[in-house]
Parts: structure tokens; sequence; C-alpha cells
């Protein structure tokens, strides 16, 4: 048997595998992969179409299966293709710390091709610098909201992928606290040479924007320069059709979150000596948003797309919804 150590029955998701096992079981796990599924008295091996339907599966989904069974505990983590984009988020993100990071990673073989970690707030500046020394190819390395990452770090982490010769071109760095420009021109200057267009693309506010590799903006790095407080930050463009068309006013409306107040429905700028309506949620929208949307039966405030959303199913009814305010009140 390729395992010796048994599956483990806990009941979180990522310490299983990740958090308790020896890291001497990691040359185990891969070097299993001769042994594994095609020893003679072995049951049958999973059928191929299994793994097509596996590689779309979250990381979550992914551990979950390996737990399902020891065939196919051992197919997965010997299928080093299904490890090369890697992404976690929360609920996992919690558990996630560097010994996991790595343990996961290695699945790919050194082949990683992208890797996500969504508020991984455990993972330290030398946890990922250990996994992209071991994984040079990486081209997609977003870390928003892993707070305990640093600006300097992060230069460490992307010099060495530079150095080895890699081809990072896109870097999400939002919520890394201390960024400032000069962090800003060396990230720019790695990425320079990866990214022959230098990207002008506008960038929209959208609250709800998820991380995913398929939303791919076309910008190599998601933070910029405040032109207004000179902070790095997340730096938003008008969605505004008079802000978008006029050039003084693109330029003028163009800033961060904390700059230029956003509709949270469209992205538009908010024009405070119109905003007097008020919503049902904390968020702001601009007049034309705050119009369209459905109301509030008792209080007639909307909610954003978001946060209606989130409404429980019992607070709507065909004639509308009640608001949690109202309802808490009733
Ligand atoms: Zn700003
Ligand atoms: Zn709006
Ligand atoms: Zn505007
Ligand atoms: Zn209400
Ligand atoms: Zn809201």
């Amino acid at each position: 048997m390729p395992h010796a150590a048994p599956p483990d029955p806990s009941s979180t998701p990522i310490q299983p595998h990740l958090g308790r096992s020896s890291p001497n079981s990691l040359p185990h796990l891969s070097s299993s992969s001769s042994s594994s599924s095609s020893s003679s008295n072995a049951p049958m091996a999973p059928h191929g179409a299994l793994f097509l339907v596996l590689g779309y599966l979250p990381l979550r989904e992914l551990l979950a299966f390996q737990r399902v069974c020891r065939l196919l505990r051992d197919a997965i983590a010997d299928d080093a293709l299904l490890w090369r984009h890697i992404t976690v988020e929360p609920p996992l993100s919690a558990k996630l710390t560097d010994e996991a990071l790595l343990r996961i990673t290695s699945k790919a073989e050194g082949k990683l091709k992208s890797l996500a970690l969504v508020d991984c707030w455990n993972i330290t500046d030398a946890g990922l610098l250990r996994v992209v020394e071991q994984n040079p190819a990486i081209t997609k390395l977003y870390v928003p909201g892993c707070t305990f990452l640093t600006a300097d770090g992060m230069v460490k982490v992307v010099k060495q992928l530079f150095e080895c010769k890699g081809n990072l071109n896109h870097l999400q760095l939002r919520g890394l606290s201390n960024i400032r420009k000069d962090h800003l021109d060396i990230f720019n200057s790695f990425l320079g040479k990866n990214n022959l267009q230098q990207v002008s693309q506008p960038s929209f506010y959208n609250s709800r924007h998820l991380i995913s590799f398929d939303c791919d903006d076309g910008r190599p790095i998601d933070v910029d320069l405040c032109p207004k407080c000179r902070n790095v930050r997340l730096v938003f463009d008008c969605t505004r059709e008079s802000c978008r068309t006029m050039k003084y006013k693109r330029i003028e409306c163009r800033g961060c979150f904390f700059c230029i107040a956003r509709c949270e429905a469209c992205g538009g700028c908010i024009d405070f000596d119109e905003l007097d309506e008020e919503t049902a949620c904390s968020h702001i929208l601009c007049l034309e948003c705050w119009l369209q949307l459905p109301k509030c039966n008792t209080c007639n405030r909307p909610y954003c797309d978001g946060h209606a959303s989130s409404l429980a199913e019992s607070a709507w009814s065909s004639s509308g919804f009640i608001c949690h305010q109202c309802a808490e009140l009733d």
C-alpha cells in the first residue's frame, strides 16, 4: 500500500491532509504515482471522465472527494494536473497555515500555474516565498485580504519568480497594508517585462467582484496609485457616461473608494448634493439606481443588489419585501 497513514476522519476540511500529517508524508504522497492505481490487486481505477469533473471542483470539494475512499484519495493526489490552479477561499482560508499551503501546492509537483489565496490571514511572507521557490511557473498570484503578508515580503516573492525566469503576469494585492509607490514601481517593473501591452484598461467599482481567474480584466496588477490621495489601493474609473466621455472628467473622476464615493449598484460617482435618499443597508446608491431598485414595503428604502440577494426568502412576498430593520420593529 502506498499510504501507511489511514485516512483522517476529522471533520475540518483542510487539516486532515495538511495540518496533521508530518512533513515526511509529502514525498510519500508524490512518490506513490506509479503504484497506487495500477497494482494488480488494486480495485478498479476511477473512470477517466471523473477526472474531467474533478478539474472543475473548488479546492474544498476536491479535498472532500479525497476522503471518500483510498482509491480516490490516491488518484487525486497523484494527478498533478488537478493541482495546477489552486484557489483557497473562505471558509478554508482561516485554517490555511504555511505548512498546509506548502503541502497543497506540492501536489502540483512544481507546475503550479495560478495561486489565489483569498483572506488567508495565516500565510506569512516566508511561507509564500517557499511556495514560489518550488513553483517557478506561477503566472497568476492573487493574495487579496492576506493581511499577514507585507509589501516587502511580496517584493521578494515577485522577485523570486522573476529571477527564475517565470512568467508572472497577474498580481492581486488588495488589502495588503503599507504598499507604497516604490513597491508598486518594483512590481510593475517585474511584471512589465511580461506585459508588453502595459494596459490602461479602465477598472470599474464592483463590490461583488469575485476572485476568479476567469474574470481577468486585463490589468497586470489590481492596485494602483490613487491620483487623489497618493495611496496604493484599488483605483476606479467612473462608469457614468458623462464622466467617461469627457477627458477632464474621466481623469477627475478616477480615484480610490475613499476619495470618490461610488454607487454600490452601478459604480458611478455619487453627487452628494443630490443624495438624500437612504438605503436599507449601509451602502450608497446613485439616484438613478435608487429609483430602479425594489423598495421595502414599510420604509420605502431599497437594498443594494448584494444585500437584496442575502435577504431571507421569508422577507419576500409577492408584493415585495420587508427590510431587516422594519422586520425587527414588527
Ligand atoms: Zn484615494
Ligand atoms: Zn448607480
Ligand atoms: Zn463620475
Ligand atoms: Zn424597511
Ligand atoms: Zn448594501
